[in-house]
């Protein structure tokens, strides 16, 4: 797969990413797990799938 120079990204263990910094996808979904998002916590990468 390709890395897709535009999405940088450090989840080693996602089956998309590159192991080097990027991902692969096209495009991902980002989303949040509290009705207000106050800080980089409260917000995810939607689009993460284990390797197994
Ligand atoms: S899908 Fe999300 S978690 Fe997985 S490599 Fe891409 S940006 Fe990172």
């Amino acid at each position: 797969m390709l890395k897709n120079n535009n999405i940088l990204c450090n989840v080693v263990e996602c089956k998309f990413n590159d192991k080097n910094q990027y991902c692969t996808l096209e495009q991902i979904k980002i989303t949040k797990h509290e009705a207000i998002a106050k800080n980089v916590e409260s917000t995810d990468c939607a689009s993460f799938q284990s390797m197994k």
